[in-house]
């Protein structure tokens, strides 16, 4: 089986992760796809709702998709998440498996800052997935990949739709252009923060979960504005 591994803060969960989790799923060909909040992440730590907050609200978005599912390896850890010590878990999990990577350009050039980059990349299958406001020109800069700057400029041109080049070993990293949602879980947070609304830009029942649990300032604020003009 091919099995696709989204890692994710997912603080919260939102449209642009599930779009791009459905392309990624039908273009490479993926079995399922297991999505993968962090625990206690080592380099996001501001306004991170907890653990059991964020997983609950991704197992809610993703529950109509019988290809998504969740797991709670990061979430339930005391100890700090570390995608390479996921990887070694995940790979005692499904032995025979192929395993694919999910990020987004960002989140893949950020990967010299991770925790042993040297071993993580020689861990598994990539997918690298277009994010507006990113272009695959920037991956000239990634130690891990030496892709001619013609094919790069022809993704962010659009007059490719994917590439796929080899990492290290027989791993694969395949650079896959997907419909652009730009949905970012700060400016989910930041419109939460100031009462605004957020409906349309994740789930439903994920809104109602940040509500009710006046994640974010959700409730606080929206109370505020309400009373606000009666004085
Ligand atoms: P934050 O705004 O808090 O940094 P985020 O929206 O980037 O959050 P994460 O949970 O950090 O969400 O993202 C998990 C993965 O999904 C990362 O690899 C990121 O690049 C990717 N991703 C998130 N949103 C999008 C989007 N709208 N389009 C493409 N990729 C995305």
């Amino acid at each position: 089986m091919n099995i696709g591994i989204f890692g994710g803060t997912f603080n919260p969960v939102h449209f642009g992760h599930l779009r791009i989790a459905e392309e990624s799923r039908q273009a490479a060909g993926l079995d399922r796809i297991l999505f993968i909040p962090s625990g206690n992440p080592p380099l996001k730590t501001e306004g991170i709702a907890a653990a059991r907050h964020r997983f609950a609200m991704t197992r809610l978005a993703v529950k109509d998709n019988p290809f998504f599912s969740v797991l709670d390896i990061e979430c339930r850890s005391r100890r700090r998440s570390y995608t390479v010590h996921t990887l070694d878990k995940l790979h005692e999990l499904y032995p025979g498996d192929r395993l694919f990577f999910l990020l987004g350009i960002d989140a893949f050039l950020d990967i010299p800052n991770w925790y042993r980059p040297d071993l993580l990349v020689r861990r598994t299958n990539f997918l690298v997935l277009s994010r507006p406001g990113c272009r695959f020109a920037d991956l000239c800069a990634s130690p891990y990949l030496t892709i001619p700057k013609s094919i790069l400029r022809r993704l962010d041109a659009k007059t490719l739709m994917s590439h796929t080049t080899l990492l290290g070993g027989d791993h694969a990293v395949i650079l896959l252009n997907v419909t652009p949602v730009a949905i970012s879980a700060t400016a989910i947070r930041t419109l939460a923060a100031q009462g605004k609304s957020i409906k349309y830009l994740l789930p439903a029942e994920v809104e109602s979960y940040i509500i009710f649990e006046n994640l974010y300032g959700s409730r606080k604020r929206r109370h505020r504005a309400v009373t606000g003009g009666c004085r």
